[in-house]
């Protein structure tokens, strides 16, 4: 399924794509970490917000493989307090997208692993569904 995902997203450029999908541009960000240090899901997270926004402007594909993705409530706090004015949370969802147009499913509860259940907050998994469903 990983190399699947490498393999559909090869040749697309993620900046542009997200900019496409999102209207935002993660150029602007300056990586101050306001966004992670509001985040109430960082722990959780195996890449920090300002971590995403990096690897999209390096264009590093591994970043749609990230459970941080997934695990965004889109609560909107960093979205609030980014200081570049850019909305994280809409950066957040044009990755999920980019992932559901490829018809790429990670959200299916059976392939969530049993420690993550246990860890991941249950607000987490109601987003998650509803995003999936919605
Ligand atoms: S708060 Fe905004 S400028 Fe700061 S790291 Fe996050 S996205 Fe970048
Ligand atoms: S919208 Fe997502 S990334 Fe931003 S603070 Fe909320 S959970 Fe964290």
């Amino acid at each position: 399924m990983m190399k699947e995902i490498d393999e559909l997203v090869k040749d697309i450029n993620l900046a542009e794509e997200v900019m496409e999908l999102s209207g935002e541009n993660p150029y602007d960000c300056y990586q101050c970490g306001t966004c992670s240090a509001s985040c109430p899901f960082i722990e959780e997270m195996d890449l920090k917000p300002d971590e995403v926004i990096r690897y999209v402007v390096l264009n590093r594909k591994e970043v749609l493989k990230s459970k941080t993705i997934w695990i965004c409530a889109s609560c909107f706090e960093c979205a609030e307090r980014c200081p570049r004015d850019i909305n994280i949370t809409k950066l957040m969802e044009a990755l999920r997208q980019i992932i559901l147009r490829k018809n790429v499913d990670y959200t299916e509860i059976e392939k969530i692993g049993e420690e993550e259940k246990r860890t991941i907050p249950q607000i987490a998994f109601v987003s998650l569904f509803r995003k999936n469903v919605g």
